[in-house]
């Protein structure tokens, strides 16, 4: 049988060839035949230098590299699509994923799961920021969307055939694999990792990236954050039922006179704000129509060694 396992890499140089020797050596004596594609993803340092030195070794291994950075999501579905495995395992280039859980994914998928995630239950010496941007990050997606990603579920999982076939047709711009994989409803179990530092390099998933990604999965899986709209109207009408109240009681009951400025500007300003924010959320979802209906492939790729 053939496992693939596919590693997007955005600027990577200094961990891919340690990756690569892991990987060999955790998959060799495991019985299975490997099929490892590189996917980079638009680097600007030595990464594909890197690459194309371990393909020319290694004539199984492959890679497919974009003209530009497309993003992670994208790398990731190019992988799913040149996959050729009984079975797919997506995994970071950083090392932050060990090699040491795959014998576990592979169990899990012969015992007849589908899909077998991972969950990062720890990450040694990560930083206060980090943590809790992805702790935010799994807190409004699963709030504002219906499907349930468990906090620490990332792209580090082990997916069979059937699940590949399904979501490498996809062809929705603003992809977020996680919850595409949930809503396919395939049979899945999870299995805990503490994570490790990065090996090399920065993180690539600035706060401006985890948000966009979190926009992604929330407005690809939900028109939840549309009805905000309408419980802000209910907020409104309740607060100027409130005011009205107020004011007939001080000018009736207590014939005081109230500063008439300053109870215009907190409406204004409230209904000013939350029709902005609401303008603002259609606009959103305008521009993902807008984008989604121009079906543009969601990358380009400049090489490959297959
Ligand atoms: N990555 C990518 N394209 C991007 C951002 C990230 O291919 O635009 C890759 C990156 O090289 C790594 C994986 O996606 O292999 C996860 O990124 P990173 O480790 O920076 O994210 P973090 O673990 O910090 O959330
Ligand atoms: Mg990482």
């Amino acid at each position: 049988m053939v496992i693939s396992i596919i590693v997007p890499c955005l600027n990577e140089a200094g961990n891919i060839k340690i990756l690569y020797k892991d990987l060999v050596k955790s998959i060799s004596n495991l019985g299975f035949d490997m099929d490892l594609i590189f996917i980079n993803d638009g680097s600007t340092d030595g990464t594909l230098d890197e690459i194309k030195s371990i393909c020319e070794e290694d004539g199984h291994t492959r890679y497919i590299s974009f003209t530009r950075n497309f993003g992670q999501q994208a790398a990731l579905l190019a992988g799913l699509r040149a996959a050729k495995g009984d079975a797919v395992i997506m995994m970071d280039a950083d090392l932050q994923h060990p090699v040491e859980l795959i014998p576990l994914l592979l169990n899990k998928w012969q015992e007849g799961y589908d899909i077998v995630n991972t969950r990062r239950i720890q990450t040694c010496g990560i930083s206060f920021f980090k943590n809790w941007s992805s702790i935010l990050f799994y807190f409004f997606t699963n709030k504002l969307t219906e499907i349930n990603i468990k906090n620490g579920e990332a792209d580090f999982k082990l997916l069979g055939r059937r699940v590949v076939d399904v979501i490498k047709d996809c062809e929705e711009y603003h992809l977020f694999i996680r919850g595409l994989l949930k809503w396919t409803g395939f049979k899945e179990t999870s299995v805990d990792y503490v994570a490790c530092l990065r090996y090399s390099g920065k993180t690539k998933y600035t706060l401006t990236k985890m948000f966009r990604l979190s926009l992604d999965g929330i407005t690809s899986f939900s028109v939840r954050p549309l009805r905000l709209s309408l419980i802000f109207a209910f907020i409104c009408l309740f607060v100027t039922f409130a005011e009205l109240a107020h004011l007939l009681y001080i000018t009736f009951c207590n014939n005081e006179e109230i500063p008439g400025w300053s109870i215009v500007f907190i409406l204004i300003s409230s209904v000013g704000t939350m029709i902005l924010f609401v303008l603002g959320l259609l606009g959103e979802y305008l521009g993902r129509i807008f984008l989604q209906s121009k079906g543009r492939p969601h990358y380009v790729i400049s090489s490959t060694n297959f």
